[in-house]
Parts: structure tokens; sequence; C-alpha cells
């Protein structure tokens, strides 16, 4: 417990880890069952942890497929690295976010401490009036559902969030239908975005880019180069996230 009578935050990365002593496990999962505040803590790091494994970690290691092992960046991929770092999650730091963009440089190659730290867009959805739900990365969703958009610990000032569909549609879904990246308001960790975007009938899989910068950036600007290379777009004084999805019919 710390002072506040709640789990601390390295209790929750072990625990996480099955790196406690049973009865210090046992404890902690009682504190959990009772208190919601650790309880959404301990979801978070078992989300993130989810993320890293169903979404990232593929994905980079899909670039190693690709044959681009000169790239500089590439040798954060490497088990010596890895293994090092795998072993500081034992000791508190747990989700490493690793953005494998073969067309950034290496200093933008994030490593976040705890995932957290880390901006990210989040994607929710809601069928047929039912509850919002969060959509996992690479999961399935069907024409007619509304997708809301949730960014977090984004510092840039503006963003575009712009999809290509199955049908291979460019779109822009914020600014809805704009021209240019929107100002994304007050300094804030968590900005959830207006736009409730009504998926169409195009079915296949669908990424969705949301475009992070301090100035705005036109939305022919992001097409090239969501064109040029769907998987890592590159844009100056830009940073990209994607997130895919699938989408079929009902
Ligand atoms: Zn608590």
């Amino acid at each position: 417990m710390n002072d506040r009578g709640h789990l601390p935050a390295d209790t929750l990365d072990l625990l996480l880890m099955d790196a406690l002593e049973r009865t210090q496990a046992n404890a902690a999962r009682a504190h959990l069952g009772h208190c919601a505040t650790c309880a959404a803590d301990y979801k978070q790091l078992v989300d993130d942890k989810q993320r890293f494994e169903q979404y990232v970690l593929p994905r980079t290691q899909a670039a190693v497929a690709e044959g681009v092992e000169s790239r500089r960046w590439l040798r954060w991929l490497s088990p010596r690295v890895w293994a090092p770092v795998f072993a500081l999650a034992s000791v508190g730091i747990v989700a490493l976010l690793v953005t494998a963009n073969p067309t950034q440089t290496e200093d933008e190659v994030y490593v976040g401490v705890k995932g957290r730290s880390a901006p990210s867009l989040e994607v929710f959805a809601q069928r047929e009036g039912g509850s919002p739900f969060q959509v996992k990365p690479g999961s399935t969703l069907k024409p007619k559902d509304t997708v809301r958009f949730v960014l977090s610990h984004v510092t840039a000032t503006h963003v575009l969030i712009a999809s290509v569909d199955g049908a291979g549609t460019f779109s822009v879904y914020h600014p809805f239908d704009g021209t240019a990246s929107a100002a994304l308001g007050a300094a804030a960790p968590r900005h959830e975005l207006p736009d409730a975007v009504t998926l169409d009938s195009a079915l296949g899989p669908e990424t969705l880019y949301a475009v992070l910068s301090d100035a705005p950036v036109e939305r022919h600007a992001v097409e090239a180069a969501v064109r040029a290379n769907p998987r890592s777009p590159a844009l100056a004084g830009a940073r990209v996230l994607s997130f895919g999805f699938l989408k079929e019919g009902p």
C-alpha cells in the first residue's frame, strides 16, 4: 500500500510480470477486487501489454521480415537490445512501445517507459445504438458502426486523422472531410475528438492514420505520403500513428 492506501505502481508492474511473492500477489489481487482506482490502473497496464504483444511486436517483426536490416533504427529490434529491456520489465519498466518506422530517424524511434507516456490513438466504436467499446488494433468492425477517436499523451498541437479503406479510398475523419489538420485545443493528457464517423460499406482492411504536428498539415500532403508508403507514411514535421482494423459485412 502507498500512503493513500493504494497499491504502488511497482507492485502493479510486478503483479503483471508474475514477479510477486505468492502472499504479496494474493494481497494485491484482493485489493484489486475491491478498489476501482487500482483495478483501473492495473487494467491500463494489461491493455498496454496486450497492445504491445498484439500489435507493436508483430509489426516490428514484419518490418524485420521485409529485409530492411541496414536501417540504423533496426538495431533497436535486435535481441541484444530487447533482452535487457525485457529484463528491466521485471523491475518496473513494463510496457515498451516502439514505433518501427523505417522512414524515421533513429531519434524518432520511441521507447516509452510504461507505455503511458507514448502518444497513442485509441478507437472506440458503437454498433446499432449499443454501448461503446474499445476497438483493438486488427479487430473487426462492420459497416454502419460509428467510430470515435481518443488521443493520449500527445504534445503536438494539431491533428488530422485519415483513413484508407478496403477499396483504397482516402478520407479525412478528423476534422471530418477537412482539408488540413485541426488544432487540438488546450494541452491535456487525453483528447476525445468530437467527430463520430459512420463506417461505409467498403469491406476489407482499413488503416487509420493520426498525423500529429505543431502546424497544420494539408490533406493532399497526407494523402500523397500515405499513398507513397502506406505502412510508414513520412511527413516533414509530423509524427504518424497508424491503426489497422478489418471491416466485414454482417
Ligand atoms: Zn487501491
